[in-house]
């Protein structure tokens, strides 16, 4: 069942569960693909058991985040075919912003690498047309 939720305390305005950040958290090390639950989600939309609203629940902050940090991606939408289909890329961790940064160069990202303190980096794919947005992929930064 989607719900609303947020991740370890941080309200990062995307739906945690949805998004499977509960078993993100905690799993430090390789990287993580989020492929499958997108497609699983992508089809229960299809399907009908997830409606429009429920699969496109952007929140502001993160569709201002799509708009002004996001890599473009170049393809259509899944949901609603237009092109605006962005990457953001959220770090949580050690002496970052509570509701996590926003990074937008791979030189700020090697920076939070580099760190002792371990990071977690989140790729949450989003439409800045309809507000579609999932989780992509997670990994460890730093340590
Ligand atoms: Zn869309």
């Amino acid at each position: 069942m989607v719900r609303r939720g947020t991740l370890d305390g941080h309200a990062i305005g995307f739906d945690a569960v949805k998004l499977g950040l509960h078993d993100a958290v905690g799993a430090a090390g390789a990287g993580i693909d989020y492929r499958l639950a997108r497609e699983a989600t992508l089809s229960a939309w299809r399907d009908g058991d997830l409606s429009t609203e429920q699969v496109c629940d952007a929140q502001r902050e993160l569709r201002r985040n799509a708009e002004f940090c996001g890599s473009d991606l170049s393809s259509p939408c899944p949901v609603c075919e237009k092109d605006g289909l962005v990457e953001v890329t959220y770090v949580f961790g050690p002496r970052l912003p509570k509701h996590g940064r926003c990074v937008t160069s791979d030189k700020e990202m090697a920076r939070i690498d580099a760190r002792k303190s371990v990071s977690q980096g989140y790729v949450v794919e989003v439409c800045t047309a309809c507000g579609w947005n999932h989780l992509v992929r997670s990994r460890a930064l730093g340590g």
